[in-house]
């Protein structure tokens, strides 16, 4: 057998488990997916066999190449990083009907993927929803609600543009080899942004600013904020009716998107 590559973050999904994560991405004959990291085919084979097209990156070149010779009907195999090669412009010319998305991620750039993916979903192409295995404490932050401590960067920037759903959880035996860690498979249904901001940049940049300093307080964590110098956090904070003692971790998305409006120039 072939060697696994650790730096690609390779744990092949074991037998056993194939079927249940099928069963939750729930293919349907006239749905198109893309799959991130197709591998051995684990989730390929039973996608491709199931949906009406699929689309399959993988940046290991030998395994890129297996698939290949596998010579599916209707499975498209690009060999390469996603990150790099899912561009606006290849997604939109490749597909004109929904895209649902698949992937048993390698761990180390699943949070970049998933902001890749929101990009792509910003930049108008059909993605639809996306089924992504990730590590269970990746999962946690997915889902949080504010006030905890896995809420974070991560678990606002996506809900405010998915539904997120945990539906199904795995234990490192699930995988050849095991991961060290556990892992949970999420649902990610996107949505316009909801609430609209007016500027999504500004949005990103505050919540990434004031969560690197969560321990502070709301007014002391948004003097680092350096978007608006013209603006005093006080000022900020009044027009958007949050109290500046509050820890960020207690905002919800709702009062986020209050916030980056206030610092947004109309
Ligand atoms: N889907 C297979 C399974 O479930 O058995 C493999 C999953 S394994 C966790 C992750 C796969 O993603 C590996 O095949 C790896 O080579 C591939 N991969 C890693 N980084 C990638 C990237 N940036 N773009 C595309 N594929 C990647």
């Amino acid at each position: 057998m072939r060697v696994v590559r650790k730096r690609f973050g390779q744990h092949f999904l074991a037998p056993e488990w194939i079927e249940k994560v099928i069963r939750a991405i729930d293919p349907k004959s006239d749905e198109v997916f893309i799959e991130i990291g197709p591998g051995r085919g684990a989730l390929t084979l039973p996608l491709a066999a199931r949906a009406s097209r699929v689309t399959a990156y993988e940046i290991d070149r030998d395994l890129a190449a297996e698939l290949r010779e596998a010579a599916i009907p209707n499975l498209t195999v690009v060999e390469g990083d996603f990150l790099e090669r899912a561009t606006e412009s290849a997604m939109l010319a490749a597909q004109s009907q929904p895209v649902r998305v698949a992937g048993n991620l390698p761990y180390n750039v699943a949070s970049p993927i998933m902001f890749r993916l929101l990009e792509l979903f910003d930049a108008g192409s059909a993605l639809k929803d996306a089924t992504l295995m990730v590590q269970r404490e990746v999962a946690d932050r997915l889902v949080a609600a504010p006030g905890g401590k896995e809420y974070g960067v991560l678990s606002v920037l996506i809900q405010h543009a998915a539904r997120v759903e945990m539906v199904l959880k795995l234990p490192p035996g699930a995988f050849r080899p095991p991961p060290k860690v556990n892992s949970a498979l999420v649902a990610l249904r996107f949505h316009a942004p909801d609430p609209p901001v007016r500027n999504r940049a500004v949005f990103d940049a505050i919540v990434q600013s004031v969560f690197t300093r969560r321990r502070k307080t709301l007014a002391n964590a948004l003097l680092a904020y350096g978007g608006r110098p013209d603006l005093k956090p006080s000022e900020a904070l009044s027009s958007a009716e949050l109290d500046g003692n509050r820890r960020p971790e207690t905002l919800s998305i709702v009062e986020f998107a209050r916030l980056a409006d206030a610092y947004t120039l109309r």
